[in-house]
């Protein structure tokens, strides 16, 4: 998998915070070298991270900035074996001062992250919920974009603009910036739009649609008030075992790709929102479109994870 995976989507509410803290938990049970990054004022990884928000000395906003080195702003999560570099509100106004910058703005995090690359397996960006300065910051300094989707209406919306906004980042800055995945979050195979949507989502991006999909599950939504993953508040969750199948298709995606197996390009394009009448797969199918054959995997696998906690 790349190194630096920004998790991003201007949709509120997705899944973004759950999917960067559960996945960095994960990853470090493999014995990968970790490093969390809270980009978002909110502050929601850190706190998920067991941390005080308000009682930070030096976050991600000094260093964003270059007023700190990253090296002082990292904290030990100490259970689940992972660094974070934690954020609060300040960001908000670290976003301001990056705007007012003449040259230069975009490329602040990576200058940033870059003396401690090395030192790290995996850098995870949990990016805010807007296609602004900080996430603009993310993708310049990412090798890669997960990006988390709820399968529901209003999903594919904002989508195209997500994609135009990563073209124009390679464009401009970021020539290798890849899709790592696109990721069905709080999955419901009861739901009926649910799967009309996720059909829709496996015939558009293929095989860029993680096959994993991440139940709606009590122990995610839990375990932040707890301070913890959900591997560390229940690991035997339904929530967090299918975080860490995810990094299990990372690992294997990695593996097909250094093997030389070529992944399909994602198109740039966005399908139009689920109607709901519950033809979308049958039409795709129908077409041949790639995708269409495995679109029951979702459901399937949701539901045999569904059965208790
Ligand atoms: P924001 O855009 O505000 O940063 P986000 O995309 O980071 O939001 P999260 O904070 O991860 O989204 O999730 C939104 C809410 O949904 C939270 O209350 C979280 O606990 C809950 N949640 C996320 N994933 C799941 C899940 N798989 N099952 C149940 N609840 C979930
Ligand atoms: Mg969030």
């Amino acid at each position: 998998m790349k190194r630096v995976i920004a998790i991003a989507n201007q949709k509120g509410g997705v899944g973004k915070t759950t999917t960067a803290v559960n996945l960095a938990a994960s990853l470090a049970a493999t014995r990968r070298r970790v490093l969390l990054m809270d980009l978002d004022p909110q502050g929601n990884a850190t706190m998920g991270c067991g941390l005080d928000k308000s009682k930070l000395s030096v976050s991600s906003c000094e260093v964003l900035l270059g007023e700190a080195e990253l090296a002082q702003a990292l904290v030990q999560v100490e259970q689940s074996g992972f660094t974070l570099l934690p954020a609060n509100q300040d960001l908000t106004a670290a976003e301001v001062r990056l705007l007012s910058l003449p040259i230069g703005r975009e490329i602040k995090l990576r200058h940033a992250l870059q003396p401690k690359r090395e030192d790290f397996d995996v850098i995870i960006i949990d990016c805010p919920p807007a296609l602004n300065m900080l996430t603009v910051n993310a993708l310049v300094a990412a090798d890669s974009v997960l990006i988390p989707m709820q399968c529901e209406y209003y999903a594919l919306e904002g989508l195209s603009a997500l994609l135009s906004t990563i073209e124009q980042i390679r464009v401009a800055a970021n020539p290798t910036l890849a899709i790592e995945g696109v990721l069905r979050t709080m999955y419901d195979p009861r739901n009926n739009l649910a799967n009309e949507v996720s059909n829709q989502l496996l015939a558009h991006f293929g095989e860029a649609v993680f096959r994993t999909v991440i139940p709606r599950n009590i122990r995610l939504a839990e375990a932040p008030s707890f301070g913890k993953p959900a591997l560390f508040h229940d690991k035997e969750s339904r929530g967090a075992l299918a975080y860490l199948a995810l990094v299990g298709e990372m690992i294997r995606r990695e593996e097909v790709a250094a093997g030389g197996a070529v992944r399909p390009p994602v198109p740039a394009a966005t399908p139009a929102p689920a109607n709901g009448n519950g033809n979308g797969a049958a039409e795709h199918a129908a077409a041949g479109e790639p995708g269409s054959a495995p679109a029951h995997d979702a459901p399937a696998a949701a539901d045999a994870m569904t059965k208790d906690n």
